[in-house]
This record gives structure tokens, C-alpha cells and sequence, in this order.
């Protein structure tokens, strides 16, 4: 049995399987951007595309390779051409492919193994040749024969290849299947073994492990799981599992992998599933109140990752599973003071919203422990709408004007948007006088259909040292929207 290797090298696919995604496709722009990031994110190399597929990635891998100071790969076919414009692109590797496999000689190409063969070695030679260092993989390795998938990579490592990158190209493979083969391949090969696996079984990530195992020592990854079909293995949990269940190191920088999922996620317009581990938006949240109440005491009871250790941070979920230690964790973080009493009452208004259904943010536990510990009333409050008028009319651009009661004194703002909820916030931050307050997130549900459905707004205000989350409810969305803002905005100023 092989040991694994004590450091493993991160080959990010994202921005060349990964863009493959149905649906993704990135300007220049945004793939220059991305590369960014996945350079201090602290990835190894960035395969930035396949130069010969359109002038469009030609030109993003040429200017990633320029301003961009990580070794960037590009992608080419077993062909002269494609190494070629490859190499005009100024990568710093060239990743060319054939395939192995009897399906896709057999289907794809109509060509023999010997002829197969003879183009991977002269493909790697002439790579070698024009002086540029080769990764070369066989494509659909793994339903091809497996003497013959050996015989071709010792044909490249003689003609000079430096790294064999083994792709489960369909996502066929399982870890023990995975191991062993990679441990065959290694026993062959001398030069470096990489990996590079689907997810069509949902095995991608334990199958690249499994390649770990068996003796590769750089594996292909894409941030959040991107990639054709089912995806490329992830990233996070590729490079976290190394990090965590193996101890084998990597050059990844892991308190930046949640942002960097967050820019894929923004500029992909694909979003990760709540429940995907490490970056979906429960994967440090907890709602039980017995999970809650050992965490706050002692995190490592049920958080297997730190969420700092990845950049992201724990969240306490308000849901009818919510107990008192969560409440009173919520409530001093809100700097809300509540006696034994207020608190039980508090906790169990909670618990019946969540019966119900409802989802509970915090402006709905501040609404209710004000309510219960009888803290703060209406006219009280910071900032408070006496009026509001609104222009719309098709073909220009709304007006909205406000009246506010700040601090008991009138103010009056007013202000265009691009619709009607954005005319009404600006007014409102005109008649403030507060530039530093903004919306960080929007969120819309009508709870009822139909016209006149109710609007539920829930949005996150901050002004670049507070952030807090607000609700307002209204048949109107606009008096929804208003009532969430101003309810924010009075949060910020009272904290
Ligand atoms: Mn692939």
C-alpha cells in the first residue's frame, strides 16, 4: 500500500470545466477577476480555459496569463493547432487530452489504440519541443483498458511529460476502484499524478480523496462544485478534508475559500444549496436548542470545522427548535437586556412563530423582547414616517417624496430611482442626511396569492460598521419595503 503524499498540489479547473456549466458562460472581465482571487486563495495552477475553443478564451487566457501571478494552464487537443494557440496565449502549462477509452475510440473518433497512441506521444513531444511543460491526460481514463491506459502513460513520461492527470471524464468511479487503479498507475509512473473527477454519483470528492490515497499528488478541483454535468469535485471539500480528516497540507489560504464561493456564486448567477457543506448558508447554522446551547459553550461539540478557519461564521437560526441559550445568546448580541422571566416569554413567542411557520429574523426578536420586556415604544423610536408621496408614470423615472420624524424633529427628503422601492429608500436616506446607510440584501415574498397578497420584506441594512437584518409586511410592497428599511435603520442607530 502506497502513503499518501504529505502536501498536495490544487489544479482549479473553475474557469475551464467549470465554466462548462450549463448556463455559465464569463466575459473576460469576470474571469480575470475570479483568477484573481483563486491566485490568493492560494491555489497551485488555474486552467483558465481552452484557447482553441474561441477567440474569447484565447483572449482571457492570454491576458490572465499576463497579469496574474500563478501558473496558469491551458487546455489543448492531441493537435498541433491547439498546442499551438495554447502557446500563444503565453500559458505557463499546456494540458493536452486524448482519449483512451473504446467508448470514445470506438464512437468518438473512429481510431484505433496504436493510432491513439501515437498522437498522445507526439502531441507531449511536441509540447516538450517548442520548450513549455506538459501535463497530458488521458481522456475517459477510467473505463479504458488498464494495460493499455499504462502503456500510454509511460509512452508520455518517456516523451517528456511532466504531470499525468488520470479524469474520471463520466464519473463512473467509486474510492476503492479509484485507489487501486491510481495505486497501479504509480507503481508504473514516476513523474507527478494528478486527478481529475465527476460528481454524476455524487462521489467526485470522496473518489479524489480515494486518488489520494492511492498516490496522486495534485488534484483537480472547482470552486462550489462546478463543472459539466454533475460538476467537477469541490474545491472547499476537497481542500478541507485533506486539511482536516488527513492532515496532508495545502498552499490554500482557508480562511479566504468562503468569499471566493461567494464571487463564484455572483458571477456565475449559480447558487450553492443551503445545505452544501462548508460554504451553503446552514453549514454553521444551528437552530436545536440542545445543539445551540453546546456550541455557545463549547463550539467543537457539534462543528467538526471551525467557521472562521474558512471565512465564514456561525449563525443561530430562530426557529420553533430555538431554546433559551439561543435566545439569550441573540439577545446579548443585540445588546438587549431581559430578566429570567422575560426571557422564558421571549423564547417560547419564538417557538410559537415557528410552530406556525413563520421565520423569525432578528427584527421580529427585537419586536418581541421589546414587546415583552415593554422597552421602547412606538413614539420613542429613532427615526419614525410621518408621510410619503410617490410619482410613477410609464417611460420615467419614479419620484418619491418622505416626511420622517428623526429624534422628534421633521425632516424631508426626496429623491429618484430606478423603480418605486428604489426612489422611496434613497428619499429616505436624502432626508437622513445618511449616506453611509445601505441595503446589503433584498429579499421579496408574497405570502398570500393574488394582488393583493401580502408583501414580506426581509433585508439586511448596514452602514459599514453595523449590519443588521430587518422585516416589514405590508399588502403594499412599498410600505413593506419602507417599514423593513426604517425598521433597520432605527436598529443601527439604537445599537
Ligand atoms: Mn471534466
Amino acid at each position: 500500500m502506497s502513503k499518501p503524499a504529505k502536501k498536495i498540489k490544487i489544479f482549479d479547473t473553475t474557469l475551464r470545466d467549470g465554466e462548462q456549466t450549463p448556463g455559465v458562460a464569463l466575459t473576460t472581465d469576470k474571469k480575470l477577476e475570479l483568477a484573481h482571487s483563486l491566485s490568493n486563495l492560494g491555489v497551485d495552477v488555474i486552467e483558465a480555459g481552452f484557447p482553441m475553443s474561441s477567440e474569447g478564451d484565447y483572449n482571457a487566457v492570454k491576458k490572465i496569463s499576463k497579469e496574474v501571478d500563478t501558473v496558469i494552464c491551458g487546455l489543448a487537443r492531441a493537435l498541433k493547432s491547439d498546442i499551438d494557440k495554447c502557446i500563444d496565449a503565453d500559458v505557463g502549462l499546456v494540458h493536452t487530452f486524448i482519449s483512451t477509452s473504446p467508448q470514445h475510440l470506438k464512437h468518438q473518433m473512429g481510431k484505433s489504440e496504436d493510432e491513439v497512441y501515437d498522437m498522445a506521444v507526439k502531441a507531449v513531444e511536441y509540447v516538450v519541443d517548442q520548450g513549455m511543460p506538459c501535463m497530458f491526460s488521458p481522456m475517459d481514463a477510467s473505463r479504458s483498458r488498464i494495460p493499455y491506459l499504462i502503456k500510454v502513460c509511460r509512452g508520455v513520461e518517456e516523451a517528456g511529460a511532466q504531470i499525468i492527470n488520470i479524469p474520471d471524464t463520466v464519473g463512473v468511479m467509486y474510492p476503492s476502484k479509484m485507489r487501486s487503479i491510481i495505486e497501479e498507475i504509480r507503481k508504473e509512473i514516476k513523474i507527478d499524478l494528478d486527478v481529475h473527477c465527476h460528481n454524476d454519483f455524487g462521489m467526485a470528492v470522496a473518489n479524489t480523496l480515494a486518488a489520494v490515497e492511492g498516490g496522486c499528488n495534485q488534484v483537480q478541483v472547482a470552486v462550489n462544485g462546478l463543472g459539466e454535468r454533475a460538476g467537477n469535485a469541490d474545491l472547499e471539500q476537497v481542500v478541507m478534508s485533506l486539511e482536516i480528516l488527513y492532515d496532508i497540507e495545502t498552499n490554500i489560504e482557508t480562511e479566504r475559500i468562503y468569499p471566493v464561493s461567494k464571487l463564484v456564486e455572483r458571477l456565475t448567477g449559480i447558487r450553492v444549496m443551503p445545505n452544501f457543506p462548508i460554504v451553503g448558508d446552514n453549514a454553521f447554522a444551528h437552530e436545536s436548542g440542545i445543539h445551540v446551547h453546546a456550541v455557545l459553550k463549547k463550539p467543537i461539540t457539534f462543528e467538526p470545522i471551525k467557521p472562521e478557519m474558512v471565512g465564514a461564521r456561525r449563525r443561530l437560526v430562530l426557529g420553533k427548535h430555538i431554546g433559551v441559550h439561543g435566545i439569550e445568546a441573540k439577545l446579548n448580541e443585540l445588546r438587549i437586556k431581559v430578566n429570567g422571566e422575560q426571557l422564558k416569554e421571549i423564547t417560547n413567542k419564538v417557538k410559537d412563530l415557528g410552530d406556525m411557520g413563520k421565520r423569525v429574523v432578528e427584527e421580529d426578536l427585537v419586536a418581541i423582547a421589546e414587546d415583552i420586556a415593554g422597552k421602547k415604544s412606538k413614539k420613542e423610536r429613532t427615526v419614525e414616517l410621518v408621510d410619503i408621496e410617490l410619482n410613477t408614470r410609464l417611460g420615467k423615472k419614479p419620484i418619491a417624496s418622505v416626511v420622517l420624524r428623526v429624534r422628534g424633529e421633521e425632516k424631508k427628503g426626496r429623491s429618484e430611482g430606478v423603480g418605486p422601492v428604489d426612489a422611496t429608500m434613497n428619499a429616505i436616506k436624502s432626508a437622513l442626511g445618511e449616506r453611509d446607510i445601505t441595503l446589503e440584501e433584498y429579499h421579496l415574498d408574497a405570502i398570500t396569492g393574488g394582488s393583493d397578497a401580502l408583501a414580506d420584506v426581509i433585508i439586511r441594512v448596514g452602514n459599514g460598521k453595523k449590519t443588521t437584518m430587518a422585516r416589514g409586511v405590508h399588502e403594499d410592497v412599498v410600505m413593506a419595503s419602507v417599514t423593513a428599511f426604517i425598521n433597520g435603520i432605527n436598529r443601527i442607530l439604537e445599537l
